[in-house]
């Protein structure tokens, strides 16, 4: 097989993971004519759907992902959950970017914020702890408020705790199971905000318009973008997370969540070596989405264009949405600037991201005004 970069299309791409992202990866890659396979439990996931090829095995499974990777040019990641071991392993057989040393640094909190840390880079006041007394010793030195967060495998909230009084720091962390485990300070923050952006494998980096983010229960809510901001503040979340992209040596689309303080000062909260939830207003509303760029990144291409065409409102459509049946589409697919994903997920279970809409709107604070009133009409 002919690995030569670029990849041309015709080319196979391996995507670990078959989820929204990835399904999102496998529309645009096949629109430019990329073949994709991808490793997941389920054949049906919301990428298998538009896959060419599926290899049913679970992520931590080497056999699995090795099979993916003989079958493809380049491999890549809808989660960045698949143990860096395994990522290292299957390299020998076909390049994997972003590459494992990328993982290894983001998939334990601790070394990731180590690695912050080291840069330079602001975050909030933050310890690793593996017992009650180290835990009580690191709230003596950041104080409560806090948040508790698993080192590994915690997403969107999960495998966190929020800490009121030092007291009841110890029966919290029990609460999630007592992994080993960050304790950080609760950041009172003006806002989040975010930076997607893309590096090429010859270091090339193309930013995207900052995003606005609302959590809603630590899951993302809505993104505006383009964020509202002085332009040196601008430069400022630029400037961290080319940082972070180019110290990495990273390859492929990356989001950098921050919060911006009263005062404007910028802290880094998380890094995601993906395709990321808040990047999603670019499929629509830039000239290259997200998912275009991340194939671009990945096959050795120059990257596309990241202006962004309109102002843009993206909604996230949380399974809870469900509860009383199919939501009624017809008030979303009426809006003649509104744009429909549903990502194919069989069980719309509470809390799972099952889909988003995209007002794409000049004006992102009307949109912005327009998201309850459309949510409960879906429900209505
Ligand atoms: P995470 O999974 O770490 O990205 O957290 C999800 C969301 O929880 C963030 O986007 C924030 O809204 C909130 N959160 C996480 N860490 C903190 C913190 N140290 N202070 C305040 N809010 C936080």
């Amino acid at each position: 097989m002919n690995r030569a970069l670029p990849l041309s299309p015709g080319a196979t791409i391996g995507v670990l993971g078959g989820g929204q992202l990835g399904r999102m990866i496998a529309m645009e890659a096949r629109r430019m004519g990329y073949r994709i396979c991808v490793l997941d439990r389920d054949a049906r996931c919301p990428t298998g759907q538009f896959a060419d090829d599926v290899v049913v095995g679970t992520l931590d499974d080497l056999e699995s992902a090795r099979c993916v990777a003989e079958r493809s040019a380049v491999v890549t990641l809808d989660t960045e959950h698949v143990p860096a071991e395994v990522l290292t392993a299957i390299s020998a057989v076909a390049p994997v970017r972003p590459g494992p040393s990328v993982l290894a640094t983001i998939q334990d909190r601790a070394v990731q914020k180590q690695f912050l840390d080291r840069l330079g880079l602001p975050q909030a006041a933050w310890a690793t702890f593996t017992d009650d007394a180290e835990l009580a010793a690191a709230l003596g030195r950041i104080g409560a408020p806090a948040i508790i967060k698993a080192r590994r495998a915690g997403y969107d909230g999960k495998g966190q705790a929020r800490v009121e009084h030092a007291d009841g720091a110890a029966a919290a962390w029990h609460h999630i199971g007592s992994p080993p485990a960050t304790v950080e300070a609760l950041v009172r923050f003006a806002r989040e905000i975010s930076v997607v952006l893309a590096r090429g494998v010859d270091g090339q980096i193309a930013i995207y318009p900052i995003a606005e983010n609302v959590h809603r229960r630590h899951v993302l809510h809505t993104t505006r973008a383009p964020a509202p901001m002085a332009p040196a503040q601008r430069a400022n979340a630029e400037r961290i997370a080319t940082t972070i992209a180019a110290a990495l040596d990273h390859v492929g689309v990356m989001a950098v969540e921050m919060f911006e303080l009263p005062d404007g000062a910028l802290l880094v909260n998380e890094i995601a070596p993906r395709t990321h939830n808040s990047g999603h207003y670019t499929f629509g509303a830039c000239a290259t989405s997200q998912f275009e760029q991340h194939v671009r990144a990945v096959c050795g291409l120059p990257l596309g264009d990241p202006r962004q065409l309109t102002g843009a409102v993206m909604v996230n459509l949380i399974g809870d949405l469900w509860s009383d049946g199919e939501p009624r589409w017809q008030h979303v697919l009426a809006r003649p600037h509104a744009r429909l994903h549903l990502y194919g997920k069989l069980s719309p279970a509470r809390g799972r991201k099952l889909g988003h809409v995209l007002l794409l709107d000049d004006d992102t604070d009307r949109a912005l005004a327009s998201v309850d009133e459309l949510l409960a009409a879906l429900q209505s």
